[in-house]
């Protein structure tokens, strides 16, 4: 050895050794994290930018696993047992465990691989041949090199971006930099990688089933889902259920004049806007009868999280040129009530199309989030108990000409959209506490919690398979237009997440 490499030598003893030793808090773990990063930039860029260039429509089975045997082979080097757990029908999970000796405990981390499909010509560039910008395509962000150094800020744009490939790049890198430092993790991990999330997730009940005895954790940490909109991090215990239905109300049997028959003939867009108008308050609260009952009220320590997290609305009113909310209440407490949301209305033309004629039908899609205790099922006969105190035979059926005479007012109700339930962890559960505690460590700004977000995802089905907790760690920025076009990751949301995984990951 020269004197150089003997010099090296002893640096990086004692950097390994001052990590080993400082294993135990939260900082030390992101800072080793963060400084990997910082060496790493280009490669953790490249390698996202690599896992977002595969085309991942859950539908398109032969691409959908060459994602899941790629994510598994990203595994594999890092000191994971990896395999591909397999059900009838379904896209691979890429399922993958890591035992840490001594560890008591195990953390399971979700994410999904699949992205939303896309219609290609919106976006401004082609959704698999990532970009780097210096903004949101919406605020007019130039497309700048791939080529560090990177302005944190930046975004890297394609499908799955924000939703959800993020945290396996993140994770990899966190590991990598524990490893590198010789920091062992204090958890037992896990990792399950969904590949149909985006289609609502038809096979997961099976999967977990089917592969049940290998799926055994102490909390699953879903990672998924945008960040808090103040940019603060956030730790979510649940997500509101979801379902819908169409309903449809009729007139006359064929398009009358509106002069000669107005006021006579029953106009079935009055008709739906005033069944819609009985089933939902101008505030947003919903008046079918029976309905509000099952809405349990925030507890204490939930009512404590919301109160002390920043308020965003009214700079969202602002940013969205909403005029007024719906409702007095903070977003963050709407969202933990059940809604009722008008996604459409169909009958007649409007501009230069419309013509002065009372139409025969109308129809209106309905989506309803749903809370815990409301379950589809109930929200569906107190639905249809609604329709029928409105006056209302209802049927599931296009009613034929002796129907539409024999009955005054006649609704078709369509229930072929599949729902489920709403999912909310217990808020004081020690290991979330936990968790809790080490990202409020890790930030000048407290650790937002909520106890619910508005959006749905199919978590309940984890807890009544495996009987295992879930809690929520969204990384994406609030504005990462997932689903929509030009969906991107601010890189600081990946940089923050390699350095949250780090610290969770070894002080557990
Ligand atoms: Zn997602």
């Amino acid at each position: 050895m020269n004197r150089h490499s003997v010099l090296k030598f002893v640096i990086w003893t004692t950097l390994a050794l001052v990590s080993a030793q400082a294993a135990a808090d939260p900082g030390s773990s992101a800072m080793v994290a963060r400084e990997f990063r910082q060496a790493h930039e280009q490669q953790l860029v490249d390698e996202f930018a690599a896992l977002l260039s595969m085309p991942n429509v859950a539908t398109d089975a032969v691409a959908i696993r060459k994602n899941a045997e790629y994510i598994a082979e990203l595994l594999r080097p890092r000191k994971f047992q990896v395999e591909l757990l397999e059900a009838p029908g379904s896209p691979p999970v890429v399922f993958a465990q890591r035992l840490s000796p001594g560890a008591d405990k195990t953390l399971m981390i979700y994410v999904h691989y699949d992205g939303q499909p896309v219609n290609a010509a919106d976006w401004a560039s082609d959704p698999w041949t990532p970009v780097m910008r210096d903004g949101m395509v919406e605020h007019g962000g130039r497309q700048v090199p791939m080529k560090a150094p990177f302005d944190p800020e930046w975004r890297i744009f394609g499908r799955s971006a924000g939703d959800d490939k993020g945290p396996i790049i993140a994770l990899n890198a966190a590991l990598d930099a524990l490893d590198q430092a010789g920091i062992p993790l204090s958890v037992n991990l896990k990792v399950f990688f969904e590949g149909e999330e985006e289609q609502g997730s038809p096979h997961l009940e099976d999967m977990l089933s089917r592969h049940k005895d290998k799926l055994d954790a102490d909390l699953w940490l879903f990672c998924d889902g945008p960040a808090h909109q103040s940019r603060q991090w956030q730790l979510v215990n649940g997500v509101r259920g979801s379902f819908g239905f169409g309903v449809t109300v009729y007139g006359p049997n064929r398009p009358l004049h509106s002069g000669h028959y107005g006021n006579w003939a029953p106009n079935p867009i009055m008709l739906l806007i005033d069944l819609i108008a009985s089933m939902r308050a101008p505030d947003g609260s919903i008046l079918i009868d029976g309905y509000m009952d099952r809405v349990v009220p925030p507890s204490l320590s939930e009512m404590e999280a919301i109160d002390a997290a920043p308020s965003v609305d009214a700079g969202l009113v602002r940013e969205l040129g909403i005029g007024r909310p719906e409702t007095e209440d903070r977003l963050e407490l709407a969202i933990m009530r059940p809604a009722l949301n008008v996604r459409g209305i169909h009958s007649g033309d409007v501009g230069s199309q419309a013509r002065n004629a009372i139409q025969p039908s109308a129809t209106a899609s309905i989506g309803l989030r749903l809370v815990p205790d409301l379950t589809p099922e109930f929200a569906r006969e107190a639905v249809e108990q609604h329709v029928r105190k409105q006056g209302y035979h209802i049927v599931y059926q296009e009613p034929g000409n002796e129907d539409r005479a024999k009955h005054e007012r006649i609704a078709m109700l369509d229930w072929s959209e599949s729902g489920y339930p709403a999912y909310r962890s217990d808020f004081d559960l020690p290991m979330i506490q936990q968790i809790a505690g080490i990202m409020d460590e890790l930030s000048d700004q407290p650790l937002v919690r909520m106890p619910s977000m508005g959006g749905s995802l199919p978590i309940y089905l984890i807890e009544q398979v495996t009987g295992t907790p879930v809690v929520i760690l969204p990384i994406a920025n609030h504005d990462n237009n997932q689903h929509g076009k030009d969906e991107n990751l601010r890189l600081q949301n990946l940089w923050d997440a390699i350095e949250i995984y780090a610290a969770v990951l070894t002080n557990l």
